[in-house]
């Protein structure tokens, strides 16, 4: 028997909403020789003795917690193999490959990878073994990612465990899809899940049946990267009503899917848009394809169903970018705060991702300036304005084009703000912030 911890490196709140979680736990605990148990930040010290430790990377500035987390648990659990897996493992893991034994590349369905690497499988397709590998970038480039052609119903998980602090509240969650077939060129979920692949109708109404019978939840979360593209999207939602007459929330629309019938039937109180640059220049420069006449319509229907406040997202620093385009942002929010009573934006510096066409752009620090600008401009009209902070960002982008080298100041520079001051003050900043070769 093999027992493992699967560890999410951030809160309760936030884990227990990862839909990667539940999979990861659903597929290990079917073999009848496995045994894994769920882990937070809250509780992982009283991980002991374990033979494997995984930990999903869902997030850059996990980073921090992570390495902590690793060192930790090495002493407590001699024998164990750590693993990581998610979106930071398929997209770079090389920040972290002095603490891991072995990344996943890909998505573990349909495969019993995870299994033959816990039982000491060597070589396996999809695993990058930094020892074995190499720990420079075209070593880890050498890694095919792995992923099911298919989404099926065999590795769903059914029961879920559900807590109302999640991040979506006591939700089933439904994965519609994943991947998505836009071409936004700073997206990151398009260039790891390519290509994008959606379930069945038919599977997605067995799954929620099933889910509703074996998880406590008071509603149904649709997880998608564009949740509209799903061409079934308003018979499967229909379905939902009809049979369970339960809430349904969506992870996100695109304002070009939204439709009448849609925000009918769906539980939205705010509706989100994330127009991302203030004109349609830059939009379509990004590859974003929503026009204004998208937005208006989409606001028109929001009208329609008596949904009167609206939440709006933005980046700023996106290449090309130009005063009109700062400009844009406040015009566009300003003209749509005189039609509905709420207006937030949410507006964060671009951060050019590896796996996106954008990704040997640079970082544009004068974004701390311009993110200001609107918000002096947009708090006096009433808008609510929200941000990351500057700091974690520029961490963030350091961390996600940074190499093997970045492994030993993550662990002896703690904590973000140290970490950045140290780079600024070795002069290394404009290696992980400029234009990339
Ligand atoms: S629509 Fe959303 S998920 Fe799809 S490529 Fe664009 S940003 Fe990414």
């Amino acid at each position: 028997m093999k027992n493992l911890a699967l560890l999410y490196p951030n809160k309760f709140k936030g884990g227990i909403s990862c839909l990667a979680m539940h999979v990861l736990y659903h597929h290990l605990n079917k073999y009848k020789d496995i045994r894994c148990d769920m882990y937070f930040l809250e509780n992982y010290s009283q991980i002991k003795n374990k033979d494997a430790i995984i930990i999903t990377l869902q997030y850059e500035n996990d980073y921090f917690n992570v390495v902590k987390i690793i060192e930790k648990l090495r002493i407590n659990n001699p024998k164990a193999i750590f693993i990581g897996g998610g979106p930071c493992s398929i997209a770079n893991p090389l920040p972290l490959s002095n603490f891991f034994d072995a990344f996943v590349i890909g998505e573990i369905e349909d495969s019993s990878i995870m299994y033959d690497l816990i039982n000491g499988g060597r070589d396996l397709r999809g695993v990058y073994y930094p020892e074995y590998h190499g720990r420079n970038r075209k070593d880890f480039k050498k890694i095919k990612r792995i992923y099911p052609k298919k989404l099926g119903i065999e590795d769903y998980p059914i029961v879920q465990f559900t807590h109302p602090s999640g991040a979506y509240g006591k939700a089933f969650l439904l994965e519609i899809g994943r991947g998505c077939p836009r071409r936004c060129k700073f997206c990151m979920a398009k260039g790891i899940y390519y290509p994008p692949r959606f379930r069945r109708l038919e599977d997605l109404t067995y799954l929620v049946d099933e889910g509703l019978k074996y998880t406590e939840a008071d509603k149904v979360a649709l997880i998608a990267p564009s949740v509209g593209d799903y061409r079934h999207i308003l018979e499967l939602c229909q379905y939902i009503r009809e049979n369970h007459n339960i809430p349904i929330s969506p992870s996100s629309l695109r304002a070009d899917t939204v439709s009448e019938e849609l925000l009918e039937i769906l539980d939205i109180k705010t509706l989100t848009i994330a127009p991302e640059a203030g004109s349609e220049r830059l939009r379509n420069y990004i590859g974003k394809d929503i026009s204004l006449e998208d937005i208006e319509r989409a606001l028109e229907i929001a009208k329609i169903n008596n949904i009167d406040s609206i939440k709006l997202y933005y980046m700023v620093g996106l290449p090309t970018e130009e005063k009109e385009d700062i400009e844009g942002i406040i015009n566009l929010s300003k003209s749509i705060k005189r039609e509905f009573r709420r207006v937030s934006i949410s507006i964060n510096p671009f951060i050019p991702k590896p796996c996106t066409e954008f990704e040997k752009e640079p970082f544009n620090m004068e974004s701390k300036n311009n993110i200001r600008y609107i918000e002096k401009s947009l708090r006096k009209c009433g808008i609510q304005v929200s941000y990351e902070n500057f700091n974690s960002m520029v961490v963030q982008c350091v961390l996600c084009r940074g190499d093997a080298s970045l492994g030993n100041l993550i662990r002896e520079y703690n904590k973000p703000n140290q970490f950045l001051k140290y780079l600024k003050r070795m002069g290394l900043l404009n290696k992980y912030l400029g234009p990339l070769e």
